[in-house]
């Protein structure tokens, strides 16, 4: 299941440019999910996937693109059937891209020979939607994922999602296991979580206590 995708973007991977797709469905229900209608596969934003369309606008953008970028959503909650899709963009000689929340290590192994580019958010656990009970096991998860991209070598953005009222040692305690678990020279980029009117929030009332005022 898709929601489409875009030729060129700027705003995807950092200094780059990109060929964007976007996939649905995911295992995390964060509260300033502002993708959260694409994320639970509502049928108004998510389709099947247009493949042969998807790859006749893949090859008419490679002059222009450094990455062909898959991002949801969760793209590796559909794994197998992307790892055959990012088979057939391969033979284009494209480096690929994917943002993913790697909470979902079995799953990583299967695209992993395909990719040239991850991106991730260092969540704090107790952002991730999910019964706390579970909480730790995803982290440990996510953990055992950046295990796996440091030993494959591969280049890694770590977005840290900032939202109001946690307190900055908590930031911190979380960014220092993360970037331990990481390759050498990962991007660290924080990002203020914004909340209405430039976003559409899972959870508003979340939001209206966590995130920032534009502007
Ligand atoms: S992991 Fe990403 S797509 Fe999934 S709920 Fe969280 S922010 Fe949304």
């Amino acid at each position: 299941m898709t929601a489409g995708w875009k030729p060129l973007s700027m705003v995807d991977v950092k200094g780059a440019v990109t060929f964007t797709l976007w996939l649905c469905g995911c295992n995390l229900k964060c509260p300033f999910c502002h993708n959260w209608r694409l994320a639970e596969s509502d049928r108004s934003v998510c389709g099947p996937l247009q493949e042969e369309a998807l790859l006749g606008e893949i090859k008419s953008s490679l002059s222009l693109i450094d990455y062909v970028h898959i991002t949801g959503g969760e793209p590796l909650v559909q794994a197998p059937a992307l790892a055959v899709l990012l088979g057939k963009i391969k033979k284009y000689q494209v480096k690929i891209s994917v943002n993913s929340n790697l909470t979902l290590p079995s799953s990583l192994k299967l695209v992993l020979p395909y990719l040239d580019h991850v991106a991730t958010d260092v969540k704090l656990p107790e952002f991730y939607g999910v019964d706390e009970t579970i909480r730790a096991v995803l982290f440990r998860s996510f953990l055992q994922s950046l295990d796996i991209l440091k030993e494959a070598g591969i280049a890694l953005e770590l977005r840290v999602p900032y939202a109001r009222g946690f307190p900055e040692s908590r930031y911190q305690e979380v960014l220092t296991v993360a970037l331990e678990h990481s390759p050498k020279h990962s991007t660290v980029i924080w990002n203020k979580l914004l909340g209405p009117p430039l976003t559409d929030p899972r959870d508003k009332a979340w939001c209206e206590e966590h995130c920032f005022k534009a502007g």
